[in-house]
């Protein structure tokens, strides 16, 4: 299941940031993820809870903010919204989409102790 792995690495990072910046505890992690992003909600907030048990982040708040999907049409010219990767361009319906956003995971911001 890949949204282990992400956990684990989203784990890793609030592990250097605890380092760096000096806290002993992360209440809350706002994450941003594309609709294109290919991450499946529910089983990241199931595997993150698993990973970050005993750490740092135990029982810590998953709050994900779902940023829009964005692609470059090339017939129209144009960026148009696009909610999943092989949708044809709400506008001219053309396959020829280039993504240009939305497929990307980051946290946001930490709310810690
Ligand atoms: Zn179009």
């Amino acid at each position: 299941m890949h949204e282990m792995a992400l956990s684990e690495s989203i784990l890793g990072i609030l592990q250097e940031q605890a380092a760096a910046q000096n806290f002993a505890r992360v209440k809350r992690v706002r994450l941003e993820v594309g609709p294109l992003a290919g991450v499946e909600i529910e089983a990241l907030r199931f595997s993150f809870e698993v990973v970050s048990r005993d750490t740092i982040a135990d029982r810590a708040e998953l709050e994900i903010i779902e940023t829009e999907g964005q692609a470059w049409c090339l017939p129209c010219g144009e960026t148009v919204a696009v909610t999943q990767r092989y949708d044809p361009c709400p506008k001219c319906g053309s396959f020829q989409l280039q993504v240009t956003g939305g497929d990307e995971m980051r946290i946001k911001d930490l709310e810690v102790d």
